[in-house]
C-alpha cells in the first residue's frame, strides 16, 4: 500500500500569506489536505499529515515526520502571494526537473487547471524546504494566489477546497496508474467534506439524521467549524423542545385530521380522520352510551355489551366539515375487543375531501418517538410528546405502550410518528390492563385488521381498501 506524506503549510502563529479579505494561508491548507487525506484513503492509500489542526510545526519537524515514517510521495499544499492584486495563475513547484517528481507534479498540476480553470503557471523548479529536504518526490501545489481578491474568495469556498482536494488526489492516481474512485454512498453523499473515516462520523450522520444538527446548502457539514450560541440553542431545542419547525410543521398538519366525537351517553372522546371521503376512527368506547357502565365493567373484570346512539357529534375547530365546525354521523362499524369503530359525519352529497390522516404501513419499533393527539378533557388539539415504550402483541391486537400522556379526552385520537403518519389509535384505559400510568394506544396494524373486518363483514365501503 503505498503511502502519501500529506503537508498542510503553514499552522498556528504562522499564518502563511494573508489575503485582501482576510484570509490565512493556514486556513486554506488544512482543510484541503484533510480532505486530501480522507479521499486517498477511499483510494486505498495510507496517509501521514504534519499536522491536522492549526498548530504550528516547523519545517524540519515536518520533513522529519515525511522522512520517518518512509512515505513513498509527498504533496506540501500552499498559496501563492503576490504583491499584486493581478497574478492569477496556478503552478506545482519540486525542487529540479525531470526524476518522478516532475512526472508527478505533472499529473496534479494538470487535474488543479482543469478544476480551477485557472491559467496554467506549470510546473516550475523551486529551491523550497518541503521539496528540497524530503527524501521521497515531493510536489508543492501552490493553489493560486490568495492576494488576488477573486481567487482568495473562491478559495474560501469548502466546496472549492474539495475540488482541488480531488484534483490533487486524482494526479496522484494518475501517477500510479489507478482509477481514482469517487467515495460514494448515501452516507458519502451526505455532506462532501464529511468522510467515513473521521472519528466523529458516526455521531455526525446521527445528529444530522435526525435534524439536530444540519449541514450547509453547499452540501458541508464543516466539522471543525466552531458552533455558535444560537446554533447550540437551536440544537438543544431539537433534542429537549417541543418548538422546533418540524414538530410545529407536524402538528400543524395532523390538528385538522383529528377531531371531537361527542355523544349524549357521556363525555368527550377524540377521532381521526383516516379517508378523503370522511371516514373517522375511534375507540369502540367513545362512541358507546353507557362508557360509564363499560368502565366500571372493566374494573370488575366483567363483560358489559355496549350500547350505540344512533347518531354522534363531531366537532374540529378546523372547519372540516364541508366548511363548518360540526357535524352529526352513525356509526359504520365497531369491534368492542379490539376497541375501534369508524363513523363518518352524515353531510350532502358532495365531492367535498376530509383532510385525511395515513396509516402507518411498518410497526413502530421501540424507542420510537411519537405524539399522542386528540382533545383531552375537551381542550381540542392536545399535544403530548413521548416515544413507544413497547409493543405488546397478542393473536387479535396489538398495543403499543407509550409514554407519551394519553389523558381521558384523548381516546380514540392520534398517536402519530414524526412523519404525521398514524401509529395507533390512543385508549386511555385498556382493558384487562390494571396498570396505572401507563398508555396505550392499539397498533396501526389492528387498525388496518379491523378495517379489512369491516370491509368483509359489507360495514364498511370497498374503497377503503386503498388506506389499508
Ligand atoms: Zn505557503
Amino acid at each position: 500500500m503505498k503511502k502519501v506524506g500529506i503537508d498542510p503549510g503553514h499552522g498556528g502563529h504562522d499564518p502563511g500569506a494573508i489575503g485582501p479579505g482576510g484570509t490565512y494561508e493556514k486556513d486554506l491548507t488544512l482543510p484541503v489536505a484533510l480532505k486530501l487525506a480522507d479521499l486517498l484513503k477511499a483510494n486505498g492509500f495510507k496517509t501521514v499529515l504534519t499536522r491536522q489542526t492549526d498548530q504550528y510545526v516547523s519545517l524540519n519537524e515536518r520533513t522529519g515526520i515525511l522522512n520517518n515514517t518512509n512515505c513513498d510521495l509527498a504533496i506540501s499544499i500552499h498559496c501563492n502571494a503576490s504583491g499584486m492584486p493581478d497574478p492569477d495563475y496556478i503552478a506545482t513547484f519540486i525542487i529540479a526537473k525531470g526524476g518522478h517528481a516532475q512526472e508527478l507534479a505533472i499529473f496534479v498540476q494538470r487535474h488543479l487547471v482543469k478544476t480551477t480553470g485557472w491559467e496554467d503557471g506549470g510546473v516550475r523548479v523551486g529551491n523550497f524546504h518541503m521539496v528540497r529536504e524530503t527524501d521521497m518526490p515531493a510536489v508543492l501545489p501552490e493553489l493560486g494566489f490568495i492576494t488576488n481578491p477573486k481567487q482568495e474568495q473562491w478559495l474560501k469556498e469548502p466546496e472549492n477546497q474539495y475540488k482541488l482536494a480531488k484534483a490533487i488526489a486524482r494526479g496522484i492516481c494518475d501517477y500510479y496508474a489507478m482509477e481514482f474512485k469517487e467515495p460514494k454512498g448515501e452516507d458519502n453523499n451526505m455532506f462532501k467534506d464529511v468522510m467515513k473515516d473521521r472519528w466523529s462520523y458516526r455521531d455526525i450522520m446521527a445528529m444530522a439524521k435526525l435534524k439536530i444538527l444540519q449541514g450547509y446548502p453547499d452540501g458541508t457539514f464543516k466539522p471543525e467549524q466552531p458552533v455558535t450560541r444560537e446554533e447550540l440553542a437551536a440544537a438543544l431545542n431539537r433534542i429537549f423542545g417541543m418548538t422546533n419547525e418540524d414538530f410545529v410543521e407536524i402538528i400543524d398538519t395532523i390538528l385538522p385530521k383529528v377531531v371531537q366525537i361527542e355523544n349524549d351517553g357521556h363525555g368527550l372522546g377524540s377521532g381521526v380522520l383516516i379517508h378523503p371521503d370522511g371516514y373517522i376512527i375511534t375507540n369502540c368506547h367513545v362512541v358507546s352510551n353507557n362508557f360509564a357502565e363499560w368502565q366500571e365493567a372493566q374494573a370488575e373484570d366483567k363483560d358489559l355489551e355496549l350500547e350505540f346512539p344512533s347518531m354522534v357529534g363531531m366537532r374540529s375547530e378546523f372547519n372540516v366539515f364541508e366548511g363548518a365546525n360540526y357535524a352529526m354521523g352513525p356509526v359504520l362499524y365497531y369491534d368492542e375487543y379490539k376497541d375501534l369503530a369508524v363513523v363518518k359525519p352524515q353531510l350532502g352529497e358532495s365531492n367535498y375531501k376530509y383532510p385525511a390522516m395515513e396509516i402507518v404501513k411498518e410497526n413502530p419499533g421501540r424507542a420510537e418517538k411519537v405524539i399522542a393527539i386528540g382533545s383531552p378533557l375537551g381542550l381540542i388539539g392536545s399535544v403530548a410528546e413521548g416515544v413507544i415504550s413497547a409493543v405488546r402483541k397478542s393473536r387479535e391486537r396489538t398495543l403499543l405502550q407509550t409514554e407519551a400522556e394519553i389523558n381521558p379526552g384523548n381516546s380514540g385520537g392520534a398517536l402519530v410518528n414524526l412523519k404525521g403518519q398514524l401509529v395507533g389509535v390512543n385508549v386511555q384505559k385498556y382493558i384487562g390492563v390494571a396498570v396505572e400510568g401507563l398508555n396505550f394506544a392499539v397498533s396501526a396494524e389492528t387498525v388496518r385488521k379491523f378495517i379489512q373486518e369491516g370491509i368483509d363483514a359489507g360495514k364498511l365501503p370497498d374503497k377503503l381498501k386503498t388506506i389499508l
